[in-house]
C-alpha cells in the first residue's frame, strides 16, 4: 500500500477552497491545507495497516467461554462523503485451542480498520473476519453502533439517530440464545 501524499492533499484542499469561492490566501485559511493534510495522514493511516497484525501474539489460555469487549470507541470517515462517523464497537468471541488475544489488541484492530475511508457495514464484517482468520475461534459476534455526520449535518438531517450493524460467525450463527446473551451484556 502506498504512503499518504500530504503535498497532494494540500494542493487538493487549496483547490476545494477556491472552488467554493473562498480565498485560500486569506489569513484564517492560509495553513488550512497543511492542517487538513496532516489530519488526513492520521485518520487514513490504517490504509497501511493489516488489522490481523494485532492478533499475531496469542496467549495459550485455556478459556473456551465467552470473551466480550464492549464500548470500544472509534472514529472513522464515511467513504461516500468523507465526513466522520463515530460510535462504539462491541466484540464477542469464544476462543478455541487456547487462542486468546490481548484485550487491547482488539481495540488496536478496530482502530486499524477504522482509519481509512469506510462503511460501517464493512468495518463490522472486517473485524469479524480478521478474528476468524487469526484466532480461529468457535464463534465471533461484532456489533457496531454509530452516528453518521453525513446523516446529521446534511441530507435527511437526523441528529442522534444511530445505525447498528452486526456480523455473526461460527457457533453464534445457529445459536439465538448465545446471541441474546451477548446483546444483554452489551446493553447493561
Ligand atoms: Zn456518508
Amino acid at each position: 500500500m502506498g504512503q499518504i501524499n500530504t503535498q497532494q492533499i494540500e494542493e487538493a484542499v487549496r483547490l476545494i477552497l477556491e472552488a467554493i469561492g473562498e480565498d485560500p490566501n486569506r489569513e484564517g485559511l492560509l495553513d488550512t491545507p497543511k492542517r487538513v493534510a496532516k489530519m488526513y495522514a492520521e485518520v487514513f493511516s490504517g490504509l497501511n495497516e493489516d488489522p490481523k497484525e494485532h492478533f499475531k501474539t496469542v496467549f495459550g489460555e485455556d478459556h473456551e467461554e465467552l470473551v466480550l469487549v464492549k464500548d470500544i470507541p472509534f472514529h472513522s470517515m464515511c467513504e461516500h462523503h468523507l465526513v466522520p462517523f463515530f460510535g462504539k464497537a462491541h466484540i464477542a468471541y469464544i476462543p478455541k485451542g487456547g487462542k486468546v488475544t490481548g484485550l487491547s489488541k482488539l481495540a488496536r484492530a478496530v482502530e486499524a480498520v477504522c482509519r481509512r475511508p469506510q462503511l460501517q457495514e464493512r468495518i463490522t464484517s472486517t473485524i469479524a473476519e480478521s478474528i476468524v482468520d487469526s484466532l480461529e475461534p468457535h464463534g465471533v459476534m461484532v456489533v457496531v453502533e454509530a452516528e453518521h455526520m453525513c446523516m446529521t449535518m446534511r441530507g435527511v438531517k437526523k441528529p442522534g439517530s444511530k445505525t447498528i450493524t452486526s456480523a455473526v460467525r461460527g457457533v453464534f450463527t445457529n445459536d439465538p440464545a448465545a446471541r441474546a446473551e451477548v446483546l444483554s451484556f452489551i446493553k447493561e
